[in-house]
């Protein structure tokens, strides 16, 4: 199977440590950004197969990245999942305007995630070793 890149962004940095983990269980390749503008940068000029987004990030939050993402013809193909803490409804409608893929819920699971996943590229997860 043809490798796939994730591109996470997220500033905390102990969520982005376990996904580095993750990831590489699930033999993924990793992009990674710690604000939103680095993360746009790196979604145009890389454009993975998938984004990682957290909702609460420093300036720009993850739903008007996720806009910019979606209103982009050339970006908005690429599938974005939300990474989030939020298990309030409000939160959870105004993010499905956004247009997100999916939700990946804080704190993450790895077994959930990775199934996530291998569900979205249509694959089985990695073996543990
Ligand atoms: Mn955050």
């Amino acid at each position: 199977m043809e490798e796939k890149t994730i591109l996470v962004i997220e500033d905390n940095e102990m969520n982005m440590k376990l996904m580095r983990a993750v990831l590489q269980v699930g033999q993924y390749r990793m992009l990674e950004a710690f604000d939103a503008e680095t993360g746009l940068r790196l979604v145009k000029e890389q454009r993975p197969d998938l984004v990682l987004m957290d909702i609460q990030l420093p300036s720009m939050d993850g739903l008007s990245a996720t806009r910019i993402i979606k209103a982009d013809p050339e970006l908005c193909d690429i599938p974005v999942f939300a990474l989030s803490g939020f298990a309030m409804e409000s939160d959870k409608e105004k993010a499905n305007d956004v247009g997100f893929a999916g939700y990946i819920v804080k704190p993450i699971s790895v077994k959930a995630l990775l199934e996530t996943l291998a569900d979205h590229f249509g694959s089985s997860p990695a073996k543990n070793p």
